[in-house]
């Protein structure tokens, strides 16, 4: 595992549904998931990020024959290793990238980013901000504001350790997008307001849509409420509680430059994950600098 490369490695599955859909079960008909109905590779392909245009979709979610090869990727990278940081990674956030309606699906740089999903939640983000620890790395965390509210120490845990935050709705709702633009901008500054009031001054610049169901209306309101919308390259579908050794699997063949790692740290249970952390990082960040996004200005 030490001699990891990058290379172009993609999972042939079929086009599935985006559930990503954790919280679904509880709140939301499973009936009324919705696939993607937007072939990444087709919107908006005006990004003006050469690693977006260059990252296909690689996991469950890649479109079969679509961006297969990998042209123009960064090169490998010069010896690698973690980053030690005492903070979001500097500069300014992700400008739009080439993912549904514009979103963000790469990284800009050799870099690749973990981010999760659906927490905080008291069992398992703590489980993974010790592994992060452990690894001397810093991630993204896409938040649910009704999880905030009751954990908002847990916030404070994120921030401490340096991680970005991102906002994901005030209770992942699945539909968000079919919400007019006044409901979609006031289930976004919700959500804000909460992590606001947990961790005070920090900046949320990005914005993740629940089971990556993007509209224009999504991507819209959040760049109004100043957050760049967040999809994502790599998804081993943790959520639906695979195997370890297939989100080992998934994550160390398709670890490229420019990656963003969808995992998740709530939304239930979450010991295969972290074990799957636990067992790739130690291997991947000898070979894979690993980044929280940058957050930009506060
Ligand atoms: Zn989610």
């Amino acid at each position: 595992m030490g001699s990891l490369l990058f290379v172009g490695h993609t999972l042939g599955s079929a086009q599935a549904p985006r559930p990503h859909a954790v919280m679904a079960a509880a709140m939301v008909d499973p009936a009324s998931l919705r696939p993607a109905s937007v072939d990444p590779a087709s919107v908006n392909p005006a990004a003006n990020n050469p690693a977006s245009q260059a990252m296909p979709r690689v996991g469950p979610e890649a479109k079969p024959g679509v961006a297969q090869a990998l042209p123009n990727l960064p090169p490998a990278l010069p010896g690698g290793g973690p980053v030690q940081v005492a903070g979001p990674a500097p500069g300014a956030r992700l400008a739009p990238g080439q993912g549904p309606f514009g979103s963000v699906v790469g990284t800009g740089a050799n870099n690749v980013a973990l981010t999760f999903d659906d927490g905080p939640e008291p069992t398992w983000t703590p489980q993974v901000l010790e592994v992060l620890r452990d690894a001397g790395i810093r991630a993204t965390f896409c938040l649910i504001g009704e999880n905030v509210v009751r954990f908002p120490e847990l916030v404070r845990a994120i921030v401490a350790d340096g991680h970005t935050l991102c906002n994901h709705t005030w209770n992942h709702n699945l539909t968000l997008g079919d919400l007019s633009k006044d409901a979609i901008r006031d289930d976004m500054a919700r959500a804000n307001a909460a992590i606001g009031a947990a961790a005070p001054g920090v900046p949320v610049s990005y914005f993740r849509a629940p089971g990556g169901n993007w509209t224009a209306g999504i991507v819209d309101v959040a760049g109004e409420l100043d957050m760049t919308s967040l999809d994502w390259t790599v998804d081993p579908q943790d959520w639906n509680r695979p195997p370890t050794a297939s989100i080992i699997a998934t994550i160390t063949k398709s670890c490229q430059p420019g990656a963003i790692i969808l995992l998740h740290d709530g939304g239930g249970d979450r010991s295969n994950t972290v074990e799957a952390l636990r067992s790739f990082l130690p291997d991947l960040i000898r070979t894979a600098t690993f980044v929280s996004l940058p957050a930009g200005a506060g």
